[in-house]
């Protein structure tokens, strides 16, 4: 096998501590620098602290609508993994590129700036577009200021392709996800005076029992979507903290928990409906004991999903990019949903890499998919250049 193009790009990627905590902004330089050395000005888009960026390009003419590519530059810890390589090293090893970073998702932003030369050599009709974020991975943050920027912009992009790793699967849904910290107020007695206060943890475990309840709503009554791996919407709580000591009625306690809904699930209509129970039955009878006590619900995250109708152009030009005629839909969030729902761009996820080796120790790609995001990238410079 002859050595990829983008290797040489993958490598120096990896090499950048780009944890979500960390900075990304020497990763953000080096491909700016990379870019301007090709002739091509990158705009940056910070954040609030100015500690990360977003970054912005187009190749070819800006007064014209094209191909966005996009990608998230950060990567989840390694803290606690038992690494049997630097993470932050590639390792090449029986035809696998290990690091953190290689399949989530650095290998397709190497891919699309090693094509960068090609795209601007062969002239292109049809711009294509770099949108590089930060903070994807704890709960897409950066790129809703990328996106605030894109709305305002005279030219959008026509169409977007989130490079995520689906083995190069042509993805057109995933779930929207909404979640909670819910902290329930309540008020200290003696227990052997249990009904002179309030208890926070009784009154938290009644909330989450009608999660639950609504969970098993979903499971069997749907709406159910045959493409996904669990086929309906689902209600999980995921942590619970109150109470001090046996003796004292609790007077706090703290639930988070999340939605993880189908398109056709309304999310505002779920809140509503948690919310409703909290209020119209819970809370009347905490205050009846006393009047402070009470139900505070927080939405910590919202995720739209990403139901891309596969009649839409973006569905079948990526299908030819990527040589196939099948699609699917994918358990994970990403930010396409943002982009198609926020900022009206028609977006698919394809990307190289498998997502069952991201967020773990030893996550790696094959060469085989950087191959293939190789070709897909080749296709896509015949499609938009003019020679
Ligand atoms: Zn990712």
């Amino acid at each position: 096998m002859t050595e990829p193009r983008s290797l040489d790009l993958i490598k120096k990627l990896i090499a950048f501590d780009t944890t979500s905590r960390e900075s990304n902004l020497g990763l953000i330089t080096f491909i700016q620098e990379y870019l301007s050395g090709h002739g091509v000005e990158s705009m940056l888009v910070h954040s609030e602290d100015g500690t990360k960026a977003n970054l912005y390009a187009t190749l070819g003419e800006k007064e014209k609508s094209g191909v966005m590519l996009s990608g998230h530059t950060d990567v989840v810890p390694v803290d606690g993994q038992a690494w049997d390589t630097d993470p932050f090293e590639v390792t090449e090893k029986d035809g696998n590129l290990y690091g953190r970073g290689t399949a989530d998702m650095k290998s397709f932003i190497a891919v699309a700036l090693a094509f960068v030369p090609e795209f601007l050599k062969r002239g292109l009709k049809t711009p294509v577009h770099l949108a590089f974020s930060y903070d994807e991975e704890v709960g897409c943050i950066g790129v809703r200021r990328l996106i605030d920027k894109l709305k305002d912009m005279p030219v959008k992009p026509a169409m977007c392709i989130v490079g995520e790793p689906t083995s190069m699967q042509v993805v057109t849904g995933h779930k929207g996800k909404r979640s909670f910290v819910a902290n329930v107020g309540g008020l200290e007695a003696h227990s052997a005076l249990a009904p002179h206060g309030v208890n926070a943890v009784e009154y938290a475990a009644e909330l989450i029992t009608y999660l639950k309840n609504m969970a098993r709503r979903f499971e069997a009554e749907g709406p159910y979507d045959e493409l996904y791996e669990v086929t309906h919407s689902t209600v999980h709580t995921g942590v619970v903290a109150g109470g001090v000591q046996l003796n004292i009625v609790p007077k706090s306690c703290r639930v988070e928990f999340e939605f993880r809904y189908l398109a056709i699930d309304d999310p505002d209509a779920l809140e509503a409906e948690i919310r409703d129970y909290a209020a119209a039955t819970l809370e009347p009878m905490m205050k009846a004991v006393s009047a402070e006590a009470g139900i505070d619900i927080e939405c910590v995250n919202d995720m739209p999903g990403l139901e891309m109708d596969p009649g839409e152009d973006v569905v079948a030009f990526v299908k030819a990019l990527a040589g196939r005629n099948d699609h699917a839909k994918v358990a994970f969030g990403t930010e396409a949903g943002l982009f198609h729902t926020s900022a009206g761009i028609p977006t698919v996820v394809c990307g190289p890499g498998d997502i069952a080796v991201a967020h773990k120790p030893n996550e790696y790609i094959s060469l085989e998919q950087i191959t293939k995001a190789e070709d897909f990238m080749r296709r896509l410079a015949d499609e938009v250049c003019g020679g």
